[in-house]
């Protein structure tokens, strides 16, 4: 079997880790614009070689693991140069752009839309771990649009990774993630701008930042060059979660402005919900 992953960073390197121990005899192609992380991906034994579009023809597995803006551009390529029996399975995170970019492709039926909701804040194949989709979802849209034979190899390789399925719309995908995932994302690097702008002595910071600040930016280290194309795909979405996020904000401000703990108090106990949603 020839499995080429195309992007070798986190979530590419991390799929090829654990594909690697369930497909012993198969081998690992790299393709990626970044040399370096292709040499690293090759000693730290995430792939076997490196490749080009060229030899996708041989390809029976394609992962296409790159920035947003870069999948809208190759996927239409990938399927251009694929044999016919090939699978190509996108993981980005927004899933409406890429599905309409393919639609009329005469390979639409050897590609599947994914979304592995995994991940951690840090990028390249250094990134890459053993087990990241333990456990995890993934939402595939527009499954019928996929033949039967690529659906039933994908499932086994979700399978294999340990994923749970889920199957949504392209629409509905990119509008419910802007809330737990593009909106998380946003919070968390408007609330290190704010810390780093009032405490311009870094120390301080590190001194004084206890587990609930930590955890809290953790997303704020998150690679820009991965978030902005995503945000700018699913920017009607995001605008909209910020509005009802900053009218939050803001009466929870005005609260405070008002003396009213009573409510402040409420709004935290209302909240304290998601400890039973999120377990
Ligand atoms: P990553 O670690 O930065 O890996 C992406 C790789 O693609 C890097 O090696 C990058 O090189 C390379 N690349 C950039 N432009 C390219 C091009 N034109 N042609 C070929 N390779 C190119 O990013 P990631 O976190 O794995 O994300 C990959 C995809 O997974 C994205 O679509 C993202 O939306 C999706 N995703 C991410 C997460 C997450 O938590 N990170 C979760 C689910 C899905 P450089 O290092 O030089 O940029």
């Amino acid at each position: 079997m020839n499995i080429y992953i195309i992007g070798i960073g986190l979530i590419g390197g991390s799929i090829a880790l654990d594909l690697k121990s369930h497909f012993k005899e198969a081998t690992f192609f790299g393709i990626d614009s970044n040399e370096s992380n292709l040499a690293e991906a090759i000693q730290l034994g995430i792939i076997h070689q490196k490749a080009n579009f060229e030899d996708l023809e041989n390809a029976d597995l394609v992962i296409v693991s790159v920035p947003v803006d870069v999948g809208l551009v190759i996927l239409p390529q990938i399927l251009d140069k694929i044999n016919d029996n090939a699978l190509v399975i996108d993981v980005g995170s927004t899933k409406f752009p890429i599905c309409e970019v393919v639609e009329n492709h005469q390979r639409r039926r050897n590609f599947l839309a994914t979304h592995p909701i995994a991940g951690t804040e840090f990028s390249g194949p250094k990134a890459a771990i053993k087990e990241l989709f333990q456990g995890k979802t993934n939402i595939i849209c527009e499954v019928e649009k996929t033949a039967y034979k690529q659906q039933e190899l994908a499932l086994d390789l979700f399978q294999k990774l340990g994923m749970r399925i889920r199957y949504m719309d392209p629409k509905s995908h990119d509008k419910h993630i802007a809330y737990v995932s593009h909106l998380s994302h946003i919070s968390s690097f408007m609330l290190g701008k704010t810390v780093i702008e009032k405490e311009k002595n870094e120390r301080d910071i590190f001194d004084m930042a206890g587990s609930g600040f930590e955890s809290t930016v953790r997303l704020a280290k998150s690679s820009p060059a991965m978030w902005t194309p995503i945000f700018k795909q699913n920017k009607d979405n995001i605008i909209e979660t910020l509005d009802e996020y900053i009218l939050n904000l803001t009466q929870f401000k005005e609260l405070l402005q008002n003396d009213n703990y009573d409510e402040v108090f409420n709004e935290m106990q209302n909240t304290n919900r998601i400890k039973e949603i999120l377990k």
